[in-house]
């Protein structure tokens, strides 16, 4: 008897159960691997989506998307929406440099959302501009939460690094109401509003009903 004799020593069906076991397994990896791609897609559609809802320096929701939701408003009898802008930002940039002024943007967004319940919504407008929606909230507490994020950055010492930096920010007022049920125009009333904090000057909060005193 040759080598060959003594491995062929199994009967038929011991090679049947060996090639069904082998073609089984193989459909098993193949499911594992497909569960795999559907976990990574999944994954990756995430990311992609939060890469485009947020803002990447502050994590907050970037312009584009705070708009795609603006309709969230009619789920409340009242909105409030507040437009905050950094008060004389540029000379931080000049003096300490860009990167010493996105850590402050970083900073003065982390004491925003401190004010917040976490169903209010705030994005990054524009370069050192946030906007902010508080729900269900009428002119007169949206004052009240205004002054205290004011109130709060300005008291707030802001590491910048060897640096301690002081700052203030100037905020706009305006809500939805009857008369003014479209978001871009309450918007604008609090951009309108903001502007008048600047000019009268600065660190300050004014709401549109103050517009037409
Ligand atoms: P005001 O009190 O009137 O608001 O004056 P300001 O200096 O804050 O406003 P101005 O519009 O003159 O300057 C805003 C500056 O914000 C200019 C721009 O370079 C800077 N800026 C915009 N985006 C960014 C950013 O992402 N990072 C940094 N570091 N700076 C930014
Ligand atoms: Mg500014
Ligand atoms: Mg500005």
């Amino acid at each position: 008897m040759n080598i060959l004799d003594e491995i062929a020593i199994f009967e038929e069906s011991y090679y049947q159960e060996v090639e069904d076991l082998l073609s089984n397994t193989g459909i098993i990896c193949a499911w594992i691997g497909v569960y795999k791609l559907i976990q990574q897609q999944i994954i990756r559609t995430k990311t992609l989506d939060y890469e485009a809802n947020t803002d990447p320096l502050t994590g907050l929701l970037n312009r584009r998307s705070f708009n795609q939701m603006a309709n969230i408003h009619e789920k409340s009898e009242e909105n409030s929406y507040l437009m905050l802008d950094i008060d004389y930002f540029k000379q931080i940039n000049d003096t300490y440099g860009h990167s010493a002024g996105d850590s402050v943007l970083t900073q003065v967004a982390q004491c925003i959302r401190q004010c917040l319940r976490k169903e209010d919504r705030v994005a990054r407008w524009g370069g050192e501009e946030f906007l902010i929606e508080i729900n269900n909230c009428n002119i007169d507490t949206a004052r009240i939460i205004a002054e205290k994020i004011r109130v709060l950055i300005e008291n707030c010492h802001f590491n910048v690094g060897k640096h301690i930096l002081h700052i203030t920010v100037s905020i706009g007022i305006a809500n939805v109401s009857a008369k003014n049920q479209n978001p871009d125009e309450v918007i604008n009333l609090a951009d309108k509003s903001l502007y008048q904090a600047k000019h009268l000057g600065r660190n300050r909060v004014v709401s549109a009903d103050e517009l037409a005193q």
